[in-house]
């Protein structure tokens, strides 16, 4: 079309991956910079501020927003002393007022009646506004950031969530009239399944995980097996075609099962496709070689009169590549120098913020975050998708929006960017906030276990920094104090709950 800006995307081949580590690094070569600050007020005001009409249509989805808009202001390390308090009382209020009363979470406020229109779990019908598989994800994932996952009620949870399963080993969305599983066969259900089973149910072995039934791991991880093509790859259910969004959700299933080896799921560097132990995936080599061939190489040139046009003379110099190529060489530089290497989610399709996010963390998850062009993948997300107000966008020259913004933010903190934490791939959010879950199953799973009294009264999200000495940091102290405080006065934010005031700023 005429007067747009002309992309071609040329595949990162394996070569050209092997070259790049050995490749003369220019020191004169300006490294594309991350703006934390530009970032954070981006976050504030999808926290803060009505959201553009486009978000509308997700209101069944909000517990989703809110994950990732909490989640970003963890990563970003601007949690609990920037956030205000009473916003965050409030936060985690409006998280657990989507709690169904059989179990589970509605997707967002609208989705769910009053808690009085329920009558028990024997007598209300099932189809009657249920609980979301997605949702109740999101949900235990917020909630950690604002409270503890814990404080769900988990055996409700667990119980709900093993009427989901099908025979097959899949997973739907909601119960139906009856208690019909519906939904389609979707492996981001799996990935869901897996990891609210992980969330509620830990590692641990207890008294109290006796009382609930396990779902049928043996089924769900030979359905997400069955998943897997030819060509390495997953996709959405069986004799589908492979899709790194749905590759993503299966190997990251796999972890949170415990069906890959347990190192990965820490993202150890270095294990070799050749390892016994890999036995998660079937064919490990074709999904590794898969996952790498998603990494594009982003080329964009000047305004074209006609992109349509056929290119008669590929080798003239009208062609952009060749000139950028000898603009490069003209510098001492190579192509290789200036690659901005997005991911794309199958063959021939051009390269998008979160394909980054389910590329990478596949290839982190799986041990071989060696294969991936970091610098070029970094280049790619900074130079080309990040927004100049804040966010990232899904490819260059669209808007910014709350899911690709926090999987670029993701993918950045995955690849080592030092203004954020430590990430894990397979929960999609902080190392810190995983740490923190794993201390509140613990402390719900083993009551007596020390340690407890460290995350009592803590309502406040922030940098949730492990206390080996049982002494509060200073932050938290305060928090703590002021807790108190509030109860005392009777001015702790919990009711009258309006999450519409959270969400608009309009307190
Ligand atoms: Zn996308």
């Amino acid at each position: 079309m005429a007067g747009q800006k002309r992309r071609t995307y040329t595949k990162a081949s394996a070569l050209r991956i092997d070259n790049l580590t050995t490749v003369k690094k220019f020191t004169t070569m300006e490294q594309p910079v991350f703006n934390k600050e530009l970032h954070i007020k981006y976050w504030r005001r999808c926290l803060k501020s009505v959201l553009p009409t486009e978000y509308t249509s997700t209101d069944s989805s909000r517990l989703s927003l809110g994950f990732f808009i909490l989640s970003a202001f963890d990563l970003l390390g601007v949690g609990g002393d920037q956030l205000d308090r009473k916003d965050v009382a409030g936060l985690k209020q409006w998280i657990l007022n989507c709690e169904h009363p059989n179990g589970g979470f509605c997707g967002s406020p609208n989705h769910k009646y009053p808690s009085e229109y329920y009558r028990s779990a024997t007598d209300t019908p099932s189809d009657m506004d249920p609980a979301n598989l997605p949702a109740t994800f999101f949900a235990l994932m917020a909630l950690n950031f604002v409270g503890k996952v814990g404080e769900v009620d988990r055996k409700k949870c667990l119980k709900w969530l093993q009427k989901l399963q099908r025979e097959d080993g899949s997973f739907g969305e909601t119960l139906g009239k009856d208690g019909k599983i519906e939904g389609g066969r979707d492996m981001r259900y799996c990935q869901c399944a897996a990891a609210i089973r992980w969330i509620l149910r830990g590692d641990l072995k207890s008294k109290s995980q006796k009382e609930v039934d396990d779902i049928n791991v043996d089924g769900l991880e030979g359905h997400i097996r069955k998943a897997e093509t030819y060509d390495g790859g997953f996709g959405e259910s069986f004799e589908h075609e492979s899709h790194a969004g749905y590759t993503y959700c299966g190997i990251a299933s796999l972890s949170n099962l415990g069906r890959l080896p347990g190192s990965l799921s820490k993202s150890e560097e270095g294990a070799e496709p050749s390892d016994p132990k890999l036995t998660g995936v079937t064919n490990l080599q074709d999904t590794i070689r898969w996952l790498m061939s998603r990494q594009v190489n982003y080329v964009e040139s000047g305004d074209e009169e006609d992109d349509e046009e056929p290119q008669t003379k590929p080798e003239d110099s009208s062609n952009p590549a060749n000139n950028e190529i000898e603009q490069l060489a003209a510098a001492g530089l190579s192509l290789e120098d200036t690659y901005a290497i997005g991911c794309n989610g199958r063959l021939n399709k051009g390269p998008d913020t979160c394909y980054s996010f389910w590329v990478d963390a596949s290839l982190y998850i799986l041990g071989q975050s060696k294969l991936i062009n970091k610098e070029g993948s970094r280049r790619w997300l900074i130079e080309k998708t990040q927004h100049m107000i804040g966010g990232f966008a899904k490819e260059p020259g669209y808007p910014p929006d709350i899911y690709h913004s926090y999987l670029g933010l993701g993918t950045l903190a995955m690849l080592g960017e030092p203004d954020l934490k430590t990430f894990d791939p397979v929960l999609c959010a902080s190392q810190e906030a995983k740490s923190k879950i794993e201390r509140d199953i613990a402390e719900f799973l083993e009551p007596d276990a020390p340690g407890k009294s460290v995350w009592d009264n803590i309502v406040l999200m922030g940098d949730m920094v492990p206390v080996s000495d049982g002494k509060f940091p200073k932050f938290w102290t305060d928090a703590e104090e002021e807790h108190k405080k509030m109860k005392e006065e009777g001015t702790l934010p919990f009711q009258p709950f309006a999450p519409e005031n959270v969400w608009s700023g309009e307190t």
